[in-house]
């Protein structure tokens, strides 16, 4: 009997596409395994969804499939089935979520069978020396100390930033040698598990939150809310330590910023097991090689950013999300997947625990938590015994401000830079001036292709457009009036590390953003850095609020509060929230007391004085509450329709034939058609509909049943759009 197969191709048609398969292809063809097919003029690779007898097409129509690529399917059935129910809850065609989920080199056709790599390990005489034998070469000792917990990949080592020309002179003595592993997989670690360090005694809040997740079996979904410094990540390696000893696997994921060499050391340090680490930033090769390892069961623990949510597990143990209320979880880009909801299915399809961990929990997490559907677990105290931040707001009406720092808060920082300590200064704007003036006409610069001003890059001599990245030198004279009177307006962080260099020159200043950690491990020697006490005055974007501790900071401050608090976006104080209180948590660890002073125009804003004085938490259920009066989410259910045109009616046009399509009734409300906040963008006018719904279930039938009509309407031709399922960003 003849065997069909459909495919799901990497195309946005919401559907798959079925291929005749020859008798050989069909005798090993499972759903999961690659396929080549002929689709238009090209050949795409794609992924058998189902294998049937019959098909829909006339005879003469269906074409062969060029090449099956795999004998055994790609993905576990509950990996297949997860990136199914995934594009189906983001309202994606199958094959462009697979697109998401699997790695770069298996979309272009690569073999998912794991090739020889080479492995180095210290020989006899090299286990044998000691730190003195070494003296005086670091790089050497640093990469000793990596070899003496085992054979370490060379891609391993690159990822550790060890050093190639250590290994070098090593190999020379005789210290090190290297082996060729076939892939036949050291699974060793499933037998005997071996600590490399002592776990600490668990306080009782720890100790407490790890003993009520062990106590279940399977899914079961734990947000932990723990403030910053409390233990979270001890926990979680105390978690690790029962499942890797259960012989099962471990996935953590970070957000984007807070992959760094000290948070994956943490996991190394503790256990004698494999770690895949999964990011942007490798090549297509060493991405594959982390898959294949993690789906081998070779490696034990996989930690990656959002994307690594989908690296398939042989043994799945468990699922950890840190930090999980930030925002570079959520997909912007093609389908706009949530690695944490999806992580919760993951959890569900393969039965087993996710935890959520977080200093600020998302709003939707902590509604899940507060409503009995996820496990909720405190730390409230912080390890170690470092002291309660003090904090207050600095009222700068009608204040003189220095390059937006008032008298008050330059005062204080001098008194904390003279007794020896850093001091970490919050600005959320980037550049050295949000906007070029002239000073005759009043001119403001504006991008020529969005609805949007310069930024002045004075370092670069650039004046430069954050939306679309279009660049120009810095203009001599007036675009209007042709005046040369030009000046920056308003202040950004490359200007406040200027004038800070003037007013404490005997304190050295660093400023982390994205333009000065632009290149590749720049961040991480900034950080080194500033630990070790190089710099006295951090400056930063929200870079700085992220994941690092720096215990020698006592004093944060944050310049301008303002504008964070009041925006169109409806999460912007849960934003600011999470923000001020990370911000907070980086100063006053260990035995320093910590200070943090907030500069605003708005001393009497309830919002704020909430924060200030009842912390996040309370300020967290509070917003909660505002948000289901307004009908916002989580209580209701929300889809963004994005289009975008080079006429702005074209996209009024189809946004409008979108909302004629669906209803509008107490439990069903549309917003829209309205201009996008940034309302023009690299020369096309954006227009947003929203629609929300009380019950999620009716949002997903109602998204279902329009899907199909909206890809047929004529108004579709002229425009760009996209439907983003829980959208985080408004813009
Ligand atoms: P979080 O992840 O919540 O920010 P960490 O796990 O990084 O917190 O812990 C903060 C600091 O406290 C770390 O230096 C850690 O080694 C220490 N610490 C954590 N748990 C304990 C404990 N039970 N006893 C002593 N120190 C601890
Ligand atoms: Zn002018
Ligand atoms: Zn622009």
């Amino acid at each position: 009997m003849e065997k069909f197969a459909e495919v799901a191709l990497p195309v946005p048609m919401r559907r798959n596409f079925s291929y005749r398969l020859t008798p050989a292809q069909a005798s090993s063809a499972m759903p999961g395994c690659r396929v080549k097919v002929p689709f238009g003029r090209q050949q795409l690779i794609g992924v058998i969804a189902i294998i049937s007898d019959q098909c829909d097409l006339p005879a003469a129509q269906i074409k062969n499939v060029t090449n099956l690529l795999d004998e055994q399917p790609l993905l576990p059935p509950a990996l297949l089935l997860l990136i199914e129910r995934g594009a189906r809850y983001y309202l994606s065609s199958l094959g462009q979520m697979l697109t998401q989920a699997l790695p770069t080199a298996l979309r272009k056709g690569a073999s998912s069978e794991a090739k020889h790599e080479t492995y180095l390990q210290l020989t006899d005489a090299g286990a044998a020396l000691t730190v003195v034998d070494i003296k005086r070469a670091p790089a050497q000792i640093k990469l000793w100390q990596a070899l003496q917990r085992g054979a370490i990949s060379k891609d391993t080592m690159q990822q550790l930033e060890l050093s190639p020309a250590a290994l070098k002179t090593m190999e020379q003595k005789g210290w090190i040698s290297r082996k060729e592993v076939a892939p036949s997989q050291d699974l060793s670690w499933r037998q005997q598990l071996t600590l490399l360090e002592q776990p600490l005694s668990l306080n009782t809040e720890q100790a407490i939150a790890v003993g009520a997740i062990n106590s279940r079996q399977g899914f079961y979904t734990s947000l932990i809310e723990g403030i910053t410094g409390s233990g979270k990540t001890e926990v979680y390696l105390a978690l690790l330590e029962q499942v890797l000893a259960a012989g099962n696997q471990a996935l953590i994921l970070v957000p984007e910023i807070g992959l760094t060499p000290q948070t994956i050391d943490r996991f190394r340090r503790r256990f004698k097991v494999n770690v895949a680490v999964i990011h942007s930033g490798l090549t297509d090769n060493q991405r594959l090689s982390a898959w294949q390892q993690a789906r081998s069961g070779e490696a034990a623990i996989i930690i990656g950013t959002r994307s690594a949510l989908f690296t398939p597990m042989e043994y799945p143990g468990i699922i950890i999300l840190d930090e999980e209320h930030d925002s570079s979880f959520k997909q912007q880009e093609g389908v706009g997947y949530h690695a944490r909801d999806m992580a919760v299915m993951r959890g569900q399809l393969e039965n087993i625990p996710v935890i959520l961990g977080s200093a600020t929990p998302s709003l939707e997490t902590l509604n899940n938590a507060l409503n009995g559907r996820y496990g909720h677990l405190s730390l409230n105290a912080r390890a170690g015994n470092a002291k309660k931040v003090r904090q207050g707001i600095i009222d700068i009406r009608n204040q003189p401000l220095n390059c937006g720092m008032s008298a008050a808060l330059i005062n204080e920082m001098r008194q904390h830079l003279d007794a020896g300590n850093q001091v970490l200064l919050f600005l959320n704007r980037r550049g050295f001036a949000p906007a070029l003036l002239c000073h005759e006409c009043g001119h403001l610069h504006e991008c020529d292709r969005c609805d949007a001003f310069f930024t002045v890059h004075q370092a670069l001599n650039e004046i430069c457009c954050h939306h679309c990245g279009n660049q120009y030198p810095i203009p001599r004279q007036c675009h209007q009036c042709g005046s040369t009177l030009l000046a920056g307006q308003g202040i950004g962080t490359e200007q406040l590390e200027q004038t800070l260099s003037h007013l404490f020159p005997q304190y050295p200043v660093v400023r982390i953003d994205r333009d000065s950690t632009r290149l590749k491990g720049s961040l991480e020697r900034h950080l080194t850095a500033i630990h070790r006490g190089e710099y006295k005055i951090l400056v930063g974007t929200q870079m700085l609020a992220k994941g690092h501790h720096f215990p020698d900071v006592t004093l944060v401050g944050l310049l301008d509060v303002d504008g964070a608090l009041f925006s169109a976006d409806f999460r912007a104080p849960e934003r600011f929230g999470q923000l001020y209180t990370q911000v907070s948590g980086r100063a006053g660890r260990a035995t320093k007391p910590g200070t943090v002073l907030l500069q605003t125009h708005q001393h009497d804003n309830p919002l704020l004085k909430e924060l200030l004085h009842k912390g996040y938490g309370d300020f967290a259920r509070n917003q909660l509450k505002e948000r289901g009066m307004a009908l916002l989410p989580p209580a209701w259910h929300m889809v963004l329709v994005r289009a975008e045109a080079h006429q702005a009616e074209d996209a009024d046009a189809l946004l409008q034939a979108i909302a004629n399509l669906l209803p509008q009734d107490k439990e069903f409300e549309i917003i829209g058609p309205l201009p996008a906040p940034l309302d023009r963008k690299a020369g096309k006018f954006r227009r947003q509909l929203m629609f929300q719904a009380k019950d999620r279930q009716r949002l997903q039938r109602e998204c279902e049943r329009i899907l199909p009509l909206v890809t047929g309407l004529a108004e579709t031709k002229r425009c760009r759009w996209s439907f983003d399922r829980d959208p985080q960003d408004l813009l």
